[in-house]
């Protein structure tokens, strides 16, 4: 079969087909697991090695291919699948993935899985149990779930069965007698049964009264302050509280912790070195995937703000986790985060459920008067005080100043324009200025200077007669309507004579026109008289006389 032919079927499966081969001719890194080809191959490698990895992903691939739809029955039968386990467990995770997805999704269920343990060690099944995955049924844990065949696993389907038949199908590849079958059939119903009674459960990240509760319920406590315990609860916490329940009581206890992709536990009470309850916790979280212990550097604790004396429980110092806090400030809050910096502001090792302060160098925010670490300090120029980060984010803005932005209190010498923030002395630099009608501040390119000074551009109205000072707008109330029907400033209304108002600038000029108009009119009336006759003439001039 071609190499294009092979591509070819495995396109319903695996898809990507150019994308997984160009993956396969440059990115395959450890071709045989050996460090050695690694080395040569991130230098560039040659064209041999290149193909020859190749070869080694293509030929199990065909022959997985080939036993897709059977159910191996000896290891002979199984080898393909091992073969081509291995060879995508030499290459990166994701490369690995996007060939054979069907695998990595099953392994990553497992986490979440009640193994069989009790045929742990078993070579065979060992070998078997990359195919089969092997596990307590999810809906009924009186029976296992297995892939009985590279089909069923490609397509997600599970077989239920009973583990005692399930060991009878096999029992000739495990190498078991049917004693053997009976007996480990016959341990696993025992454990079955004793975790009948016997519960994982876990108290969830902020859960404050679930954590003091199970506390207080629990195994004997070096934490005689139970309350304190509720620092670890909060909706940031990456802590959870397992505990091994029976009933109503609470029989063990474990923090575990979940960070950037690790998980692990911390101390299990009691000591699981001989107590049944401390191991069967152990054993429960291993299974669970927190096989790995933890410490809790980095973690975070609710802070009560004291800066003294703040609630705290004792931490336990294992996988080389420090016993000190410093106050951490994220999204908006204070934190106590913990840290093996041995020059933190706090220590927690009192089983008194109070933090208490180190000794060492640290500076007081003068404003609220808390503790912080010298960098998490701010030097605000203006007042010349070093404040916290709370008290910057929340009492100080970025503001410019004669020239650059600076810190400044958020109070009445600053103000909002635009979303930037002025010092209100400074303002006149950056063009902003007071409306003198609302006492707004705004930019002047949204104001019109008029009579009163500088205001805002809606509360002003265009003047048909420019002001005394040279301004063509007058802030709102000061304009007055001329008979002519044009505006100007109220104050520069002339009256004239005939009950018509006019622009002082015109006054003369419009007098003068209605002056002469009224004398054009006596005229007139003079001409439209009835001529005199002789005997009025007569009367007027012996009048005069
Ligand atoms: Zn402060």
């Amino acid at each position: 079969m071609s190499l294009q032919e092979l591509w070819g079927s495995y396109d319903h499966v695996y898809g990507k087909r150019q994308a997984v081969k160009a993956r396969i001719e440059s990115n395959l890194r450890t071709p045989s697991g050996f460090t050695y080809y690694t080395t040569y191959y991130e230098k560039g490698g040659s064209k041999a090695i290149k193909k020859k990895t190749g070869n080694k992903l293509r030929k199990p691939l065909a022959e997985v291919k080939k036993m897709e739809k059977t159910t191996p029955k000896t290891l002979a039968e199984l080898q393909p699948f091992l073969r081509l386990e291995l060879a995508l467990y030499c290459m990166t995770r994701y490369q690995a993935i996007e060939i054979f997805p069907a695998i990595f999704s099953v392994k990553d269920k497992r986490e979440s899985w009640d193994m069989v343990c009790s045929l742990r060690g078993n070579l065979a099944f060992e070998a078997f149990n990359n195919l089969h995955n092997l596990h307590v049924s999810v809906d009924d844990n009186t029976q296992v779930a297995y892939y009985p065949s590279v089909s069923h696993m490609v397509r997600g389907i599970e077989i239920r069965t009973k583990l005692g038949r399930y060991l009878n199908n096999f029992k000739d590849a495990y190498g078991l007698s049917e004693v053997e079958v009976k007996a480990i059939t016959e341990k696993y119903a025992a454990e079955i049964a004793a975790k009948g009674n016997w519960k994982l459960e876990f108290i969830a990240h902020d859960d404050k009264s679930g954590w003091i509760d199970a506390y207080d319920r629990g195994p004997q406590s070096c934490m005689k302050q139970e309350e304190a315990v509720q620092v670890y609860a909060h909706s940031k916490s990456e802590l959870r509280l397992a505990v091994l329940v029976e009933g109503n009581e609470i029989l063990a206890r474990c923090i575990v912790r979940e960070t950037e992709g690790n998980r692990g536990y911390l101390r299990v009470y009691p000591d699981p070195n001989g107590t049944k309850a401390g191991i069967w916790l152990l054993n429960a979280l291993e299974e669970e995937g927190y096989g790995d212990q933890i410490n809790l550097n980095k973690c975070l604790l609710e802070y009560d703000g004291s800066p003294h004396e703040p609630q705290a429980p004792y931490i336990d110092r294992v996988a080389g986790g420090g016993q000190f806090a410093e106050v951490y400030y994220e999204d908006g809050k204070n934190y106590l985060r913990l840290t093996t910096d041995d020059e933190a502001q706090f220590q927690c090792d009192n089983t008194n459920g109070r933090a208490t302060e180190n000794e060492r160098n640290h500076i007081t925010c003068e404003e609220c008067g808390s503790e912080m670490d010298e960098d998490e300090s701010t030097w605000v120029e203006a007042e010349e005080i070093s404040v916290c980060e709370h008290c910057l984010d929340h009492r100080f803005v970025r503001a410019y100043g004669a020239r650059y932005q600076e810190w400044a209190r958020d109070d009445g010498d600053v103000v909002q324009v635009n979303g930037n923030y002025y010092l209100i002395v400074e303002a006149y630099n950056h063009d902003i200025y007071q409306c003198e009608v609302s006492g707004d501040w705004h930019h002047m390119d949204e104001m019109c200077l008029t009579s009163k000074g500088m205001v805002h551009e809606d509360l002003c109205f265009n003047l048909d007669h420019e002001d005394e000072d040279g301004n063509s707008y007058a802030a709102e109330g000061d304009t007055a309507t001329l008979s002519d029907g044009t505006k100007c400033l109220d104050t520069e209304v002339h009256d004239l004579t005939n009950g018509d108002t006019c622009h002082k600038s015109e006054a003369s000029d419009k007098q003068a026109e209605i002056d002469a108009a009224e004398l054009e009119d006596e005229d007139e009336t003079e001409v439209s008289a009835a001529p005199p006759t002789i005997e009025t003439l007569t009367t007027e001039l012996a009048l005069a006389a």
